[in-house]
């Protein structure tokens, strides 16, 4: 039985005023054992790019770090560099290759430290995804760098090769004859998932699946983690009020492409002019789901895990209610709690140095303005006590960053200050999660109230 963590709120929505909800498919409803999953992308890659764009053979010896990426990282194609944000999107933690950049170095790479995300230069991590693209990008950087230099392209053709590798993997079949080989191996079975999802119909609730995977890889999914466990219905595609595949999400949220019907478990395609019950289709788009069954925008809860391809250009263009998927939360707050008495142990620190530099600078200020420095042996023991809280403040930073990722850190945070990632989740979903059926287990008809976000003038900062 597996255990189920709360629903965090940014802002209000109320279940019972939401009568779609529309589910993304990989990682949202259907689960992956995303280590093994990575790993075996990785794997196709680095084969793909041996074999079809004759890169060195040595390449295929290459070792999958699963902790080499986390989500809301950007990589900067051009430069070979890996670079994790804050919420105004300026560089705080940045590597090149695998190699990490002080701030010295980065100063010079970069004339500012913030970075316009519209540069076609940057690609985000956006999903647990490309975590794989992430890592053997790093990984092929340091090889250019040193022993590869002069049989590798240069960094830009680099990541463009990854891409083409592992659109290719997914494409032909690479990846998921794999999958489909050792299901177990990479899929999370999870019957009280269905349940769920069976109780939210009972409740009214229409939902519905836009996946950007294809019919094929769709079905072999739905036959494996949700039509065992049916109660209610006899297949996976009568649970579901329509399953559009190959959505081409983003665009499925802002363009007008037509809608594809698959008429037979083979995937032939009739077109369709709109959108019928217990239908399976292909393309289309969210404008066509919303004037065809005469819903208002409010009314539909889009549900993903892809911060940018189901959520952000959701809400920038479609006025559908959203959540976000991030499965990477449980293990975050699991290593904040962890963190947590070095983090009072820092704070206290904090409030013991605050008052003496005040101090200090009450004393300076009274040498400058009545022109004597009888106060410079004072001042001088006050500089020596925060350097000695500063030595012990040190430790403890780097101790707690150590509860989270070793690279990285943590995945909301850099520093003080929220991440570029946080800042997304916070702006653009309504509410998020660890798991789907984190809000499954909760009532169809919950009240999700946001809370009230103190401002930094609402904080009182000095007591
Ligand atoms: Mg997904």
């Amino acid at each position: 039985m597996s255990t189920n963590s709360p629903v965090f709120v940014n802002r209000t929505l109320n279940m019972k005023k939401i009568n779609y909800i529309g589910l993304d498919m990989d990682h949202t409803l259907v689960r992956y054992k995303t280590e093994n999953f990575e790993q075996l992308a990785y794997a196709s890659m680095c084969q793909k790019l041996v074999n079809d764009l004759s890169y060195p053979k040595q390449i295929a010896n290459l070792k999958f770090n699963f902790n080499r990426a986390i989500r809301g990282l950007v990589i900067d194609k051009v430069r070979g560099n890996i670079l994790k944000l804050s919420r105004h999107a300026a560089i705080r933690e940045s590597y090149h290759g695998t190699r990490p950049i002080n701030f010295s170095e980065q100063k010079k790479i970069y004339k500012s430290t913030y970075i316009d995300l519209s540069d076609p230069d940057y690609d985000p991590v956006d999903t647990s995804f490309s975590y794989s693209f992430a890592t053997l990008f790093a990984q092929l950087v340091d090889l250019k760098d040193d022993e590869l230099r002069d049989s590798l392209p240069d960094y830009g053709q680099i990541a463009a090769d990854l891409i083409f590798v592992l659109d290719a993997a997914h494409r032909d079949g690479t990846i998921k004859n794999q999958v489909a080989e050792d299901l177990d191996h990479y899929i999370i079975k999870d019957p009280e998932l269905v349940e769920g999802l069976e109780r939210y119909k009972k409740h009214g609730k229409k939902i519905f699946v836009v996946t950007n995977s294809e019919y094929h890889y769709t079905k072999l999914l739905m036959d494996y983690a949700i039509q065992p466990f049916l109660k209610d219905s006899s297949s996976w595609s009568e649970l579901f009020e329509f399953v559009v595949t190959l959505a081409s999400k983003p665009r499925f949220f802002t363009d007008r492409l037509p809608f594809l019907k698959i008429t037979s478990d083979e995937g032939t395609m009739i077109n369709a002019n709109g959108i019928e019950t217990g239908g399976i289709y292909q393309g289309g788009c969210a404008d066509i789901i919303t004037k065809n069954l005469k819903l208002s925008p409010e009314e539909i809860l889009y549900i993903g895990d892809h911060i940018y391809g189901d959520i952000v250009r959701l809400k920038k263009d479609c006025a559908w209610r959203t959540a976000l998927v991030v499965e990477e939360i449980e293990e975050e707050i699991h290593n904040s709690q962890n963190a947590l008495s070095l983090v009072e142990q820092i704070d206290q620190l904090m409030e013991e140095k605050r008052p003496i530099e005040t101090k200090i600078d009450s004393l300076i200020s009274d040498q400058i303005i009545n022109e004597h420095k009888s106060h410079e042996q004072e001042i001088k023991e006050l500089i020596h006590t925060v350097s000695a809280i500063d030595t012990k403040i040190g430790p403890l930073i780097k101790k707690q960053r150590a509860c989270f990722n070793p690279y990285w850190g943590e995945v909301f945070r850099t520093g003080i200050e929220e991440s570029y990632f946080a800042y997304q989740v916070d702006r653009f979903a309504c509410i998020y999660m660890g798991k789907l059926s984190d809000l499954l287990a909760l009532s169809p008809r919950t009240y999700f109230r946001s809370n009230k976000k103190p401002l930094s003038h609402e904080i009182k900062l000095f007591t």
